[in-house]
């Protein structure tokens, strides 16, 4: 299985809810694990890259085009 390319600010919809019912997810966080904020209540979550690929059902369009490469955080 190829391995999703994620940058900052990529909307995920997830196969399941977020307990406050939202699907949709931005990335807030790479490296060894991707942290993912709740577009709705703003919960922020660090999940291993392979759990992030397995729950993911589809990638959403940007909110807003922004980020240049200065944006990228590696570990
Ligand atoms: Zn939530």
């Amino acid at each position: 299985m190829t391995p999703m390319h994620l940058e900052i600010g990529d909307r995920l919809r997830l196969r399941k809810p977020h307990p406050c019912g939202n699907y949709d997810w931005v990335v807030v966080r790479l490296g060894a694990d991707i942290g993912l904020s709740c577009e709705k209540c703003g919960r922020r979550v660090l999940l291993p890259r392979s759990e992030v690929e397995r729950r993911t059902k589809q990638m959403l369009p940007r909110a807003t085009k922004t980020e240049t490469d200065a944006e990228f955080e590696m570990d």
